[in-house]
């Protein structure tokens, strides 16, 4: 499963996710909580794994 680097344009927030290759991309930022910041970043990086980093899969999108 192809990991995404997405950043938030409001705190500058990195965070790498896990997409299917279906999966909608993340749009709110899991750091500020705004809406519709996260613009996903072209990286070589592949699994790496940072302390900051969240994680989204198709089986765990209802986490409320
Ligand atoms: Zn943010």
């Amino acid at each position: 499963m192809p990991v995404y680097e997405f950043k938030c344009r409001s705190c500058g927030q990195v965070s790498e996710v896990l997409l299917s290759m279906t999966a909608s991309h993340p749009k709110n930022c899991p750091n500020c909580k705004k809406e519709n910041t996260l613009e996903k970043i072209i990286s070589s990086s592949s699994f790496v794994l940072k302390g900051t980093g969240w994680y989204e899969t198709d089986f765990k999108k209802k986490t409320t």
